[in-house]
């Protein structure tokens, strides 16, 4: 395959490279198959596809939760204790505030500096500047990428907006969500939905004054999740109070981690889990495909803009003219 861009490997030294875990060509890659030009995305299917008798033996975790509620201070003490175990962990940190507000939340402070020096890490941060289906779409390529570099724990850090957890929710084996203590009735009320997803709950910052809170919002969500049943995978979530600053309850949540994999390795939801994570890419890439042809094709362009004159008038019902647009799309 014609590889043109300048310094960049041949697929087959990116192959070799990124299966002999060199970190710099790792970050190429996922640049590449960040990239939407047509020819980096034929590349970057190549390779990911060249790439995949080496992935799939990670452990997915996604770990979210509202701004300010500790993720980066988590991640760096949770990552260095699995790096002093000689664990591989890499850490794919997506910013979908951005493509709201053109500034990014995670990428305008130094995060996770410690973490990102030791060589057993790799992260990675990725301001989206795209949809949020997009951002799944790549952070799955991304995550098969740094399992063929033999990272054995992959993290995908998201920031709690609502939205982009659902998306996440798809592309990990295990979501754990962070909470504070405290954080006032009408934002548990907004999480309910986020929760019922979750295999596990910390409550950050659980040190100084905030450890008695912290241990009341641990019975208190302890309590909410008893209400739930079992998930599909078999798996009862559990709460867990932890200090990042003071180093708690970080072994408590990777022995909680491991016992999560065993239950569902053992109960064979893990293969299920996989089964369900490719076939929901399969469809939400059909979606985006479908969406991006449609709306690139000319003749459906001037035809929106019709129809949305026509609607602005209310002369049309909006459901109406969506219709007559895929009438028009596919009758050529
Ligand atoms: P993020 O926005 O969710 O990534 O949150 P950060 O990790 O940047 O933390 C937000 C603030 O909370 C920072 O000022 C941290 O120092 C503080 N913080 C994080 N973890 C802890 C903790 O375990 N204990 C205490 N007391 N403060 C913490």
């Amino acid at each position: 395959m014609k590889n043109s861009a300048p310094n960049r490997p041949s697929l087959d030294d990116f192959r070799k490279q990124i299966i002999n875990g060199n970190r710099v060509v790792l970050a190429q890659a996922i640049t590449l198959v960040e990239s939407q030009r047509v020819e980096d995305i034929q590349i970057a299917n190549q390779l990911v596809e060249a790439l995949l008798p080496h992935t799939g033996k990670s452990m997915r975790i996604a770990i979210t939760g509202v701004p300010g509620v500790g993720k980066s201070t988590f991640i760096e003490t949770f990552g260095k204790y699995l790096t002093a175990q000689t664990k591989k962990i890499a850490v794919l940190a997506i910013d979908p505030s951005s493509y709201k507000t053109k500034g990014s939340i995670l990428g305008d402070k130094t995060r996770m500096e410690e973490l990102a020096k030791d060589p057993l890490a790799f992260i990675r941060p990725t301001a989206t500047g795209a949809t949020l289906g997009g951002v799944a779409d790549r952070t799955r390529e991304a995550i098969l990428l740094c399992e063929a570099a033999g990272f054995e724990i992959v993290i995908v850090e998201t920031v709690g907006v609502g939205q982009s957890e659902v998306a996440v929710r798809n592309l990990v084996d295990f979501f754990l969500l962070l909470m504070l203590a405290g954080a006032g009735d009408e934002l548990q009320g907004i999480k309910k939905g986020i929760m019922e997803m979750a295999d596990a709950i910390v409550i950050t910052k659980a040190d100084g004054d905030n450890v008695k809170p912290a241990n009341q919002a641990k019975a208190d969500y302890q309590h909410a999740l008893h209400l739930f049943s079992e998930n599909t995978a078999g798996w009862r979530p559990r709460v867990i109070t932890s200090s990042a600053l003071e180093n708690k309850g970080i072994e408590e949540t990777w022995t909680l981690i491991q016992d999560y994999f065993n239950v569902i390795h053992s109960n064979n939801s893990f293969k299920e889990l996989r089964k369900q994570q490719n076939l929901v890419w399969f469809h939400d890439s059909i979606q985006q495909h479908v969406r991006q042809h449609l709306l690139e094709s000319v003749k459906v362009k001037t035809h929106i803009q019709n129809l949305e004159k026509q609607i602005a008038e209310n002369r049309i019902l909006p459901s109406r003219a969506a219709q007559l647009i895929i009438q028009d799309f596919f009758q050529t």
